[in-house]
């Protein structure tokens, strides 16, 4: 049988721990997360697993990446169902800082990324968001020092930025990207989820269908502004409020106006009721 994994609390127990694996000569797989843990995070625990003998899972919802308007206290805390879960992932470690461990009295650095964290799509609505995110981020990084960590591509924005961060910071470790778990119905999985009435559960796949039709249009040619437009009209025919709908270049998230200039991927974001959704695709 599986054994729960052991959770630690404080950076001197988390280093404790820390050195024994690597004393032992393994390897350790970092995959930080908010918990509300899903079907998504469990593929990149998955992932995880494959990458190194050891795994550490972090549970923390960040306050830094949360603007006061925005839903930080009605986030959804489950850490006994999460630990469940991640018994039956057979992980070594979880790492459950408070948030005094994580920002003690005086915390006074914080990071501002640019490049791709100022690239006109997230950032545009939640301005304050990829400085809590890298800052958070690279404090898990300097704590744990991994080999490996795990991220989602359902926040592709993110998943560039800290990859964009690791190397300008020369953390000796490589940032890996693990594609978007969906439901049957193309919904991708999201803590926020829980957040859609039964009738907006129903209108939300909608997002991904429109991802995919304007993939298929443009690798089919047609011009891709155009086929964004229509995209646009869509998503708030079907009752969204859409923040975007943007075609960008794959890697540096520039603005691509056709699939000569590089590698497109599609992503959006809109509003469901007071349920912000984000999407991505490949072309
Ligand atoms: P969160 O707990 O929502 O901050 O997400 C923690 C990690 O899980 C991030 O790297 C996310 O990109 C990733 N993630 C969230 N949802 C999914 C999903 N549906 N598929 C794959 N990864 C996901």
């Amino acid at each position: 049988m599986a054994k729960s994994p052991k959770v630690v609390r404080t950076v001197p127990s988390l280093r404790r721990t820390l050195e024994l694996f690597r004393k032992a000569g393994d390897r350790i797989t970092l995959v930080p997360t908010m918990g509300a843990l899903h079907r998504g995070h469990l593929a990149l625990v998955r992932e995880a697993r494959r990458r190194s003998k050891r795994v550490v899972v972090s549970i923390f919802v960040n306050p830094a990446q949360f603007a006061p308007h925005e839903d930080f206290t009605s986030y959804p805390r489950s850490l006994a169902s999460d630990l469940k879960a991640l018994r039956e992932a057979n992980i070594d470690l979880v790492w459950a800082p408070t948030i005094e461990t994580m920002y003690p009295d005086g915390f006074a650095t914080r990071l501002a990324p640019e490049g791709a964290a100022k690239a006109g799509l997230e950032d545009e609505f939640r301005p304050h968001f990829f400085g809590g995110v890298t800052t958070v981020v690279a404090k898990l990084f300097t704590q744990t020092s991994p080999d490996f960590a795990v991220f989602g591509q359902k926040d592709y924005q993110q998943l560039r930025v800290i990859t964009q961060m690791a190397k300008d910071l020369d953390l000796p470790l490589k940032v890996i990207g693990v594609p978007t778990v969906r439901e049957t119905d193309g919904l991708a999985l999201s803590s926020r989820n829980a957040y859609l009435s039964t009738a907006e559960r129903s209108v939300a796949p909608m997002l991904y269908r429109v991802l995919k039709d304007c993939a298929t249009r443009i690798k089919g040619g047609e011009k891709v502004e155009r086929v964004l437009n229509v995209g646009r009209i869509e998503i708030d025919v079907a009752g969204f409020s859409l923040d975007y709908l943007e075609a960008r270049h794959a890697a540096t998230l520039a603005p691509i106006a056709s699939p000569t200039d590089g590698p497109v991927r599609l992503l959006v974001a809109a509003k469901l009721g007071k349920t912000r959704l984000i999407d991505n695709i490949a072309v």
